[in-house]
């Protein structure tokens, strides 16, 4: 099987290709952008169009042999890298090195067999220095089929998996610093504030942008299936990210009841309420499900800011208001203070710590930012001062 095309992201191609064409894109490049928008799938397009056969205007034409390689997935100059989990039974430098290569190989065939797949997580998964090692050493080989390599790093802040330890960050600044010649380094996050502030004035970081939904939703229906009424629910929820959107299609990963109740929880007078919200989740796996939870969580405060500005029909989700109770007599000001603890929540899991006392902290913080002075400060200056937490 082969990657799905890449929709969207047009403006932002035809840039990347002209710089190619006047040879001057950078040599190491970081594309952000939130989770599921689509980084990684634009880091293989860029592969594909670098290494091209075909004529400069025309790359990539996805039909030369390079370009059809890199659709499988089996390109030997395209090297994917992205967080493994820490491999069990290691017993030196050595053996991880090889292990890890071993799950990387085993993650790509999973990929070859099903190109919708999105990546699982667990809570070790990192990009450890024996990674780091054999892009080094993979970057120091001629080019199989001679015309350059490409690396591309998934997740790159997760180099550093333990704010103790940066030594596979520092190794891969030192790649960055000496380049081979006729290699590029194409970095993705969607964490760029975490990456080593050396490592990010190296690169030139080039925003991903959101998908048009009408394209997320033609993405749907013509590479994964979707039945036309339920891709332009998914897209409408999407928020242009393609990645997001396979997410929510899968219905155990529809993460949006829970982010609801985690909302309810902070708005509730009683306390236990938020500790038997926190301590129903699973106490480990900081980075994987719980990622998307809080993504779930933020996309809900950001549909309650949108509702308490009063402007129903434009939040992706109509029925919150009748979920969360009293949700439109917030202040907008206010919801957009506890998105800052949802953010402050995705560093503490990215640091690999527990999510039930992640938590527990996220539900007080909301909780202080949204009530009981929200509610009071309603009467009558809805919508004009700006009280904050006060
Ligand atoms: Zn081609």
């Amino acid at each position: 099987m082969s990657l799905p095309a890449l929709y969207g992201m047009e403006d932002l191609r035809r840039r990347l290709a002209e710089s190619a064409a006047a040879r001057r894109l950078p040599q190491s490049i970081l594309l952000t952008g939130p989770r599921g928008s689509g980084k990684q799938r634009l880091g293989q397009w860029i592969g594909a169009m670098l290494l091209c056969e075909a004529e400069e205007r025309d790359r990539p034409c996805g039909a030369c042999r390079s370009c059809r390689l890199a659709d499988e997935l089996q390109h030997p100059d395209i090297h994917w890298f992205f967080p493994l989990p820490a491999p069990k039974r290691a017993s030196g430098p050595e053996k991880r090195r090889e292990l890890l290569e071993e799950a990387r190989g085993a993650a790509l065939a999973a990929r070859r067999e099903n190109p919708l797949l999105e990546p699982e997580e667990t809570g070790s998964a990192a990009i450890y220095l024996q990674i780091i090692d054999e892009i080094r050493e993979r970057a120091s080989r001629r080019p199989a089929m001679g015309r350059g390599a490409v690396f591309l790093v998934g997740d790159a802040e997760r180099m550093v998996p333990q704010a103790s330890s940066t030594e596979a960050a520092n190794a891969f600044l030192k790649l960055l610093e000496e380049p081979p010649s006729d290699s590029v380094f194409v970095l993705t996050s969607s964490r760029p504030g975490l990456l080593l502030p050396t490592i990010r004035s190296r690169v030139l970081a080039v925003r991903v942008p959101p998908v048009e939904p009408e394209e997320v939703e033609r993405f749907l229906e013509a590479e994964a299936g979707i039945e036309p009424g339920c891709a332009a629910e998914l897209s409408r929820r999407a928020e242009g990210r393609i990645g997001r959107a396979l997410r929510l299609a899968d219905p155990e990963e529809d993460l949006r009841a829970p982010a609801v109740r985690m909302v309810c929880a902070a708005l509730s007078p009683s306390r236990g309420e938020r500790w038997s919200v926190a301590a129903g989740l699973a106490p480990s796996g900081g980075r994987g499900g719980y990622a998307d939870l809080l993504d779930s969580l933020e996309s809900v405060l950001r549909d309650c800011i949108t509702l308490a500005a009063d402007e129903p029909g434009f939040a992706a989700d109509d029925g919150l208001a009748s979920e969360i109770p009293g949700v439109g007599q917030i202040l907008p000001e206010r919801w957009i203070s506890a998105l800052s603890h949802v953010d402050r929540a995705r560093d503490a899991a990215l640091g690999n710590g527990n999510p039930q006392a992640i938590t527990a902290v996220l539900l007080s913080g909301l909780a202080r930012e949204l009530r009981p002075a929200g509610t009071a400060d309603r009467n009558g200056s809805a919508g004009r001062g700006v009280t904050g937490a006060s």
